[in-house]
C-alpha cells in the first residue's frame, strides 16, 4: 500500500521514511488497449524513446513507473512506484 504522511510526502514502502529521491521515470503509452506501445525513459543521463511489443508491457493499458531511493534504506535498495490503469481504475502500487 502506498502511504503519504499528513504533509503530502511519499513514505518509503520498507522503512516508512519520508526522505525519498526520484532517479528516473519510465512512461509506457500503448497505441491501443493490449497493443504495442512507446516507452520514454527519462533520467539524469537524458531521454530514451523506444517501441515495445505488447507482451513486454504490464497490464493492458498505460503505465508510469517512478524509480526512487530512500535515505534510510540507501541507494542500493531502489524502489519503483507504479501508476497503472487497470480495469478502468488507476492503481498506484510499489513494485517488489
Ligand atoms: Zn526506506
Amino acid at each position: 500500500m502506498v502511504k503519504i504522511n499528513g504533509d503530502d510526502e511519499l513514505l518509503c514502502p520498507d522503512c516508512g521514511g519520508n526522505y525519498t529521491h526520484q532517479t528516473s521515470v519510465n512512461v509506457v503509452m500503448r497505441d491501443s488497449e493490449d497493443g504495442d506501445g512507446t516507452a520514454t525513459f527519462c533520467s539524469s543521463k537524458g531521454v530514451e524513446v523506444s517501441r515495445l511489443e505488447s507482451s513486454k508491457i504490464a497490464g493492458r493499458r498505460d503505465v508510469i513507473e517512478i524509480q526512487l531511493w530512500c535515505e534510510e534504506c540507501g541507494e542500493d535498495e531502489p524502489k519503483t512506484l507504479r501508476i497503472m490503469q487497470h480495469k478502468g481504475n488507476t492503481e498506484v502500487t510499489w513494485q517488489r
